[in-house]
């Protein structure tokens, strides 16, 4: 759908994806979870190739797994960070994307606190983008990892009852995230304070409760992050107020429930420490799994067919 398929071969979002977009993704991430159990955990997919992860807002899992995936595939990887790069001099992410682009890279990776950035970096660049967290808009890859690991886990995810719980007005992750899991079929509930829930959010397909009741009634449990850092004013009185309500711990966490988190988590505030360490959390499953599923994204964009695909030899992830 989209831009996925269409001339420019970008993943900006997750409408971006039909179900089969997403199917063909996962399965391609599967195959290279073979490659990530061998001692060297190296293909020549991408050899001769360039990726460019360009990171404008702090990041340890995404970047490095987007790191670790170009890495795997044998891409050339130029990692620009804007603190110590000339976007502390000012310069402007145009200028610094239309320089970047003068080294002929396959992918831009683009991580930004500015919603729709990503999109804008599309049109300065012939290369492929990909959005790897734009404000609090979008952070697609993120939720094709939650996909992953959640398939993993359970086999099929139609029918699926996932409650996504905390701050979801700041959350790029939770936006993704439902668009997703709502197209492979999941039943999604997102669930804070009404000050933390965007209104209108039901448009996407979910449902919205502003009680923990009926947490029960969910298979999975996705917890977020407070993100104090996008906060400007006041949306809950206070972090121990806003925990003892919305906090998930050992009491309202059934048995059977399975719990995710992106990362990073905020101990004691949105999750007790007992419940992060159990075996009903996926959440280092997750931080795993987006090594693969990165590699699958960078696969079906650069060598998957296409524009993107030029040079491509390998199709077919092979030994290196
Ligand atoms: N790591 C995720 C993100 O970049 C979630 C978070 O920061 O809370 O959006």
């Amino acid at each position: 759908m989209m831009a996925w398929a269409a001339e420019g071969r970008h993943l900006l979002s997750i409408d971006d994806l039909g179900r089969e977009d997403i199917q063909r993704l996962l399965t391609r991430a599967e195959s290279f979870a073979e490659v990530s159990g061998r001692e060297i955990k190296k293909v020549p997919t991408l050899r001769g190739r360039t990726v460019i992860n360009l990171f404008y807002e702090s990041s340890t899992r995404t970047s490095a797994s987007f790191e670790l995936a170009a890495k795997r595939l044998s891409a050339d990887l130029l990692n620009i960070k804007s603190v110590g790069s000339s976007v502390d001099k000012g310069e402007s992410l145009k200028d610094t994307v239309q320089t970047l682009s003068a080294y002929d890279p396959a992918a831009i990776v683009i991580r930004s606190p500015n919603a729709g950035a990503a999109q804008m970096v599309s049109r300065w660049t012939t290369a492929s983008v990909i959005n790897a967290g734009d404000g609090k808009h979008e952070h697609p890859t993120q939720a094709l990892t939650d996909l992953y690991t959640l398939r993993r886990r359970v086999g099929s995810l139609e029918g699926l009852k996932l409650w996504i719980v905390g701050d979801v007005l700041h959350s790029r992750v939770a936006r993704s995230g439902i668009l997703a899991f709502v197209r492979m079929g999941c039943e999604v509930t997102v669930c804070g304070p009404p000050t933390l829930i965007p209104r209108g959010i039901e448009a996407l397909g979910c449902a919205v409760r502003h009680t923990l009741d009926e947490l029960a009634d969910a298979d999975v449990v996705y917890s977020l992050r407070m993100q104090l850092e996008r906060m400007q004013g006041t949306y809950v009185p206070s972090l121990r107020e806003y925990a003892a309500l919305y906090q998930i711990d050992s009491r309202r966490l059934t048995p059977t429930q399975l719990l995710m988190h992106p990362g990073p988590v905020n101990r004691g505030v949105e999750l007790d420490a007992r419940v992060i360490d159990s075996p009903q959390a996926l959440i280092v499953d997750q931080v795993e799994s987006g090594v693969v599923v990165r590699m699958a994204v960078l696969f079906e964009l650069l060598a998957g067919g296409g524009r993107g695909a030029r040079n491509a030899t390998e199709q077919e992830p092979q030994p290196a």
